[in-house]
């Protein structure tokens, strides 16, 4: 659908993502276009990837990019296996056979070997054409200069990291206490960059870009905002005054009535706030919990707090001094590799197969070129086989007394079988029940509870970033925006890399959207956002991002004709891992807690993934990985 502004937005111009028809590219520069429409190269055997594979420098539709997820979902519907040729067996036995090239399947190899021995035989597929799950790379060129930017963000509070997730970034070199150098934590405040709200006209009556946000007082800040007068008195009592909205009642009583309080509810019901109120918070949740404060509860949202520092006005009085995770961090939030988290999945692929990422250090690795064609080759001990959905895994006889699993792959519509002695699932555990359907009803039941959050993470080269100095914001909560956060990147140099630290200089914006549906269920927002993530067209968000940023940024002087050079969509349909939601979900006894029944052993097959311990993060997916592997040692040592 043509819109009688695309011409000014820009929708004509060439940027990298102009080859791509829905996220399906049909020209890339440089590189074979049937390359990316299969996936790779046809060279007629299973894991030869092409040659001049680079999944990071293609832009367009990326995460779950046409091509990764329609096997998945046949087999979820009942269908593939009604065309599904016969499967053409491997010669390969492997020690170890890890579905999903995530974090946890990336780490759960890590541990098998250091339990078993370098020298253990392991194979990792993934389905996707690149290995790290939600920590993907992306990497722009404009002009001569390479900008990094990431799927998963950032090592997230790694003083609260287990001695298994802290003792798997000292394996691989990671020093956390460098990025207090690397982050330049003075950047943006030296050049009075601040944080803004955007209030659109669809919402709020007119397009306002308020800045400062922090560093003025907050009623400085919402009377420039196109507010009502009583909505803005009612934000500012909520973020200064000091009230203990909940009187009379113990810190334990208040917590699990706010538990069971949506933020909204809080807002209007407890803190007596006009409804008028809500809009300005209704999505401040979506970038932690893929869903808005109608459907998180205000403990939660305390517990959890905001990277952004945006803040959940209002509930210090009730639930301060808890010393949870949240609003009492204790590390600040700048444990960002450029390319995000993507650069520990390539530190632990380059400790398995260390010719195809060279380099020794956590600096160097930022820089690296991957050499794709080295991760599945027949000489080494572990390989790694991407474009390759698995679609079984059977043990070889009854899981009390099997010797194998037999793991069921497809690739380019064919079908092949290979066979472990052993098999860690890392991958969604929703999918577990339709791979391994003998498993009690029981646990495929569990399994299948928990609905991941989906989420887009736009990333949007731009040729400089002079309208957000001379706008002062270096970040953007924009509430009723169809991307409701857009910042300028990080600011981390570390190794070859340079982040761009003059506004002259090109610059990646981040923006994410995560579409849900107020008013029902988390699970149920989180089904419904699914579908509208399959359907969203690259068309779509282009030109929703470019609208966005000419409106936010346009009395800086951004121009989106001018200005993009490049967009690259991290489409996460399956995004954050499902934490049980106390406004919707039963109160489970520890033991009965969907992931935790979910993931128990069946025979010489472990579960893993962020899934398996219910929380989104980088840490739980190790810590998944460690006891996944650590569950099989019986069998490996029989
Ligand atoms: C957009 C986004 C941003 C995030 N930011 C952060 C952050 O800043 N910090 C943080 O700590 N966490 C972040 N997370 C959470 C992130 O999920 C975890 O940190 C971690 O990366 C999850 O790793 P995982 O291996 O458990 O799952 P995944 O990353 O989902 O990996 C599982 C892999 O298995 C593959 N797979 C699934 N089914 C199959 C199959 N049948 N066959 C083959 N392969 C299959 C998947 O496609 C995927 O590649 C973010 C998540 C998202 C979506």
């Amino acid at each position: 659908m043509k819109d009688a502004r695309d011409h000014d937005l820009g929708m004509d111009r060439q940027i990298t993502r102009r080859d791509f028809l829905n996220g399906v590219a049909v020209s890339l520069g440089g590189l074979a276009a049937s390359t990316y429409l299969t996936g790779c190269v046809r060279h007629g055997v299973p894991g030869s990837v092409a040659a001049s594979n680079d999944p990071p420098a293609v832009s367009g539709m990326r995460g779950d990019a046409a091509g990764s997820f329609e096997p998945a979902h046949e087999l979820r519907d009942g269908t593939f296996w009604q065309h599904a040729g016969s499967a053409t067996s491997t010669d390969d036995t492997y020690d170890l056979i890890v579905v999903g090239a995530g974090i946890s399947g990336l780490a759960a190899a890590h541990f098998f070997r250091k339990q078993a021995g370098p020298g253990a035989r392991i194979l990792i597929l993934d389905n996707h054409d690149d290995f790290g799950g939600h920590a993907q790379r992306k990497e722009f060129r404009v002009g001569k200069r390479m900008l990094l930017s990431y799927g998963a963000q950032s090592i997230e509070s790694p003083s609260l990291f287990s001695p298994e997730s802290k003792g798997l970034l000292a394996d691989l070199g990671i020093d956390v206490q460098k990025f207090y150098r690397y982050y330049d934590q003075k950047l943006y405040p030296s050049m009075k960059l601040g944080s803004g709200m955007f209030f659109d006209r669809e919402t709020f009556g007119e397009d306002r870009l308020v800045a400062g946000f922090g560093a003025i007082p907050h009623h400085e800040f919402f009377a420039k905002a196109p507010l009502s007068e009583k909505a803005r008195r009612d934000i500012v009592r909520l973020y200064t005054e000091k009230v203990d909205y909940l009187p009379g009642l113990t810190r334990e009583h208040k917590q699990a009535v706010l538990e069971k309080t949506s933020y909204a509810d809080f807002l209007t019901k407890i803190a007596k706030c006009s409804p008028e109120v809500v809009p300005v918070f209704q999505t401040r949740s979506h970038d932690l919990f893929g869903v808005g404060i109608d459907a998180v509860s205000a403990a939660g949202l305390y517990e959890e707090g905001d990277d952004y520092g945006y803040g959940y006005p209002g509930l210090d009085m009730m639930l301060g001094g808890s010393g949870s995770r949240g609003a009492h961090k204790p590390d600040p939030y700048i444990f960002h590799f450029p390319d995000g988290n993507a650069s520990v999945a390539r530190l632990l692929v380059r400790s398995f197969i260390p010719d195809a990422i060279p380099g020794r250090t956590m600096e160097d690795v930022v820089t690296a070129q991957a050499d794709y064609t080295r991760l599945d080759r027949p000489e080494s001990t572990v390989r790694i086989r991407l474009n390759s959905t698995v679609v079984g895994v059977h043990h070889d006889g009854d899981p009390a007394s099997a010797r194998e699993v037999e793991v069921f792959y497809t690739r380019e519509r064919r079908v092949f079988r290979v066979r472990g002695r052993l098999c860690v699932l890392a991958c969604y555990n929703s999918m577990v029940p339709y791979l391994c359907p003998e498993l009690p009803t029981k646990q495929k039941e569990a399994l299948a509870y928990g609905v991941r959050a989906p989420l887009i993470y736009s990333h949007v080269a731009i040729r400089n970033w002079t309208a957000f100095h001379k706008l002062g914001v270096f970040q953007i909560a924009a509430p009723g925006s169809y991307h409701v956060y857009a910042a300028i990147d990080f600011p981390v140099s570390m190794g070859d890399y340079q982040c761009p630290s003059r506004p002259e200089e090109p610059m990646v914006v981040f923006m994410v959207r995560t579409p849900c549906q107020p008013g029902l269920s988390q699970r149920e927002q989180h089904r419904i956002g699914h579908v509208e993530l399959y359907d969203v067209t690259f068309e779509t968000l282009e030109r929703n991002i470019r609208d966005q940023l000419a409106r936010m940024l346009g009395p800086g002087g951004f121009d989106p004709a001018q200005d993009i050079e490049g967009i690259t969509i991290g489409r996460w349909a399956h995004g954050y891992a499902y934490s049980p939601n106390p406004l919707f979900d039963p109160d489970f006894a520890e033991n009965e807690l969907p992931n935790v029944v979910g993931r128990k052993p069946f025979g010489h097959i472990a579960i893993a993934n962020s899934d398996a311990g219910a929380i989104a993060y980088m840490d739980t997916a190790i810590n998944e990985a460690y006891r996944a592997v650590t569950e099989l040692s019986h069998y490996r040592d029989s």
